[in-house]
């Protein structure tokens, strides 16, 4: 004991040099704690440090530091000190609810984007008054300013510590390192790798936000836990914008909505498997109608494929593989089958049905394919995240020469797509070539290049992901921003230089011998299904009148103008216009709501001036109260927008 004290304080005397920054050095005895170096340096915002970064790696402000090293101070309005500030929170929780909840079992309190949650096992489910007491005892707890101190031991102690904890004891196990660490507050302990706040007091605005159920591990097969979601924020500005754009999400939430306007509804005989109802499937069909119309414009066909194939043909192209977990399998007289989770297999067997010649391509094979993958329960969501859904797939196979002019022109294609859906911004990403890549560097680097040059030529903006494309090939990944400034990736553009040579594809080139052609995977919208969950979102379920599933309603102010609706709803079906008719015996301000809360773009209401001048008074979603307009005219006018897939309306031109 003696010995090793000498020889500590030996240590401690050796100098170790710590920068922070190029030509800010000081020297500091080894072991000196990073907070310590830190107060030493004389930094402005020290109290706005929650961490620092020792070659990307993050530690705790207790961290010691043992030999030279670079330090990088991380403050809240780093993303990593933002999350850390979260999680903290999180364990905050979790010490509340475990002082108000005796016999309550913690799981997993991970940070998410925009906030975190905790994951727990209480004796009977949380309601929503719990929050607020909960919230209350978190005061307390950050009041109480509650040292934070990370410990380290074995596994076997941790088992210890954590006895009759079911699911920290499967954490612990999981470990693959003989050490793990501890994060103490007060009486409350948990396992965590951290880095932590230094006290609970250094914890600021929070608000936790909902319960919901959550299979540990989000597999329906594992006891169904109860998930507390909540944020936090450094100041109470940024918490209330957050809130304010919460809120606003949680009103166009698509399941709700969906069931509202009456588009969807999901089931438990079907779980992850969507249901389109009648005015769901107008939509949804207004949407391929167009996608297809667009195919043969650019000169694409369509093929179709099995959703059963046999078994062998995933081994041959991959799948087994790479994707089995997320594959359904069955068996008929003795030979197994996959349910296809892409559409690639099929449209290569097509391709193989006969000699190509470098006349034919390049190849357009468009599929609207319906393809299902096995998520886990816990992460089925809605329409975001479903296990069956329609691909608006295709293959593009093309002779090397050719991959820059297709590479423009589907990038082209995407983005006319999303102007039509009223998605003007997106952001794009390049994602490159990765250690365990296939094929020849000269073909990845020729193929890298006309992906960057095909995006120069399009002028537009772009980010490269070093080293994120597939092992097959490089790709470009599309995000566009919805009205709230949320991202969703959609459209993927793919080059693959590996299925080809899987199935040995060729073609016969200008030199009469067989060369491979390369083939590109592409979808513009992703999920069909997914796609309009966004819409409906985006929208807040007033879709453009082309997509709305009613665009018209007619509205007779009595019975006697009844003939009168019934010719126009004539007139206007024959052009291809949707539109019913509300001949209830309600007044007409209650029809006027009635639509209005079911979005439909048009109301036009029918009395004795608009029968005796062949009128219809023209009343917009938007409040926007046009009055008599000619009949004709009015036609005319919806249309146009029809045929112009129009997101804004000519006719109300103050609605959205
Ligand atoms: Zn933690
Ligand atoms: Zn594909």
């Amino acid at each position: 004991m003696r010995t090793g004290n000498k020889q500590d304080r030996r240590d401690n005397n050796e100098l170790i040099e710590i920068k922070i920054s190029p030509d800010n050095v000081k020297k500091f005895h080894k072991n000196v704690s990073a907070i310590e170096v830190l107060k030493s340096f004389d930094i402005a915002n020290l109290e706005e440090v929650v961490a620092i970064r020792i070659n990307d790696k993050l530690l705790d402000l207790s961290h010691i530091i043992t030999e030279n090293a670079v330090l990088e101070p991380v403050t809240y309005k780093d993303e990593d000190g933002l999350n850390i500030l979260r999680h903290t929170t999180a364990h905050v929780m979790a010490n509340a609810v475990y002082e108000l909840f005796p016999g309550v079992k913690i799981a997993i309190g991970p940070t998410i984007k925009n906030g975190f949650y905790y994951d727990f096992d209480p004796q009977k489910p949380f309601i929503p008054e719990d929050l607020e007491k909960i919230e209350k005892r978190m005061r307390e707890i950050v009041k109480k300013d509650i040292s934070i101190i990370r410990k380290q031991v074995n596994k076997e102690e941790a088992k210890n510590i954590f006895s009759g904890e079911t699911y920290k004891q499967h954490l612990i196990n999981d470990i693959e390192e003989d050490i793990v660490s501890l994060y103490e507050q007060g009486d409350f302990i948990d396992l965590c790798r951290g880095p932590h706040l230094p006290s609970t007091g250094k914890v600021k605005i929070f608000k936790l936000l909902s319960i919901a159920g959550a299979y540990w591990r989000g597999n329906e097969r594992n006891p169904m836990l109860q998930r507390i979601y909540g944020t936090a924020f450094t100041t109470r500005e940024e918490l209330e914008e957050y809130l304010q754009k919460f809120r606003e999400a949680a009103k166009r939430d698509h399941r709700k909505l969906g069931r509202e306007l009456d588009l969807y509804s999901f089931h438990k005989e079907g779980p992850g498997f969507p249901f389109f109802h009648p005015k769901g499937m107008i939509v949804i069909n207004s949407i391929l109608d167009f996608l297809k119309e667009e195919l043969l414009k650019r000169g694409y066909e369509q093929v179709g494929t099995p959703i059963l194939l046999d078994k062998n043909l995933w081994q041959m192209s991959g799948h087994w593989d790479h994707y089995k977990e997320l594959m359904y399998f069955l068996e008929k007289s003795g030979r197994e089958f996959a349910v296809k989770p892409m559409n690639c297999p099929g449209g290569v067997l097509i391709y193989r049905t006969k000699p190509r010649s470098y006349k034919d391509m390049p190849l357009k094979w468009a599929e609207l394919g319906i393809v299902h993958r096995y998520e886990l329960s816990g992460v089925l969501h809605g329409l975001f995240r479903v296990r069956g859904f329609t691909q608006d797939d295709a293959h593009i196979f093309c002779l090397p020469s050719q991959i820059e002019q297709q590479l423009i022109e589907t990038i082209d294609f995407v983005i006319y797509i999303y102007d039509k859906f009223g998605f003007k911004e997106y952001k794009i990403e390049l994602s490159t070539r990765p250690d365990d890549y296939m094929g020849s560097l000269d073909i990845w680097e020729r193929a890298e290049a006309a992906l960057k040059d095909a995006l120069d030529h399009k002028d537009v903006e772009y980010t490269i992901n070093t080293g994120e494309g597939a092992f097959y090939g490089p790709k470009i990944d599309f995000h566009i921003f919805d009205n709230l400034g949320r991202t969703w990736q959609c459209a993927t553009i793919q080059l693959d230089f590996a299925m080809p040579e899987a199935f040995d594809l060729h073609y016969t080139g200008e030199d009469n011998a067989k060369h491979r052609p390369v083939m590109i995977h592409r979808t513009i919208l992703g999920s069909i299904e997914r796609f309009l969950g966004i819409l409906v979102e985006h929208y807040e379920g007033a879709f453009p009148t082309w997509l709305a599933p009613v665009q018209v309603i007619l509205i007779p102010i009595t019975d006697e103008h009844k003939n009168f609706s019934l010719k126009v709803m004539d007139y206007l079906q024959k052009t291809g216009v949707r539109v019913d008719l509300d001949d209830r015996m309600e007044t007409v301000s209650k029809k006027i709501r009635d639509a209005q809360v079911m979005k439909i773009p048009y109301m036009l209401v029918i009395g004795d001036k608009e029968v005796s001048k062949n009128c219809v008074a023209v009343r917009c979603r938007s409040e926007l109260d046009l009055g008599p307009i000619p009949v004709e005219k009015f036609l005319e006018e919806i249309d146009l927008e029809l045929k112009n897939r129009s997101t804004k309306s000519k006719v109300c031109h103050k609605d959205d």
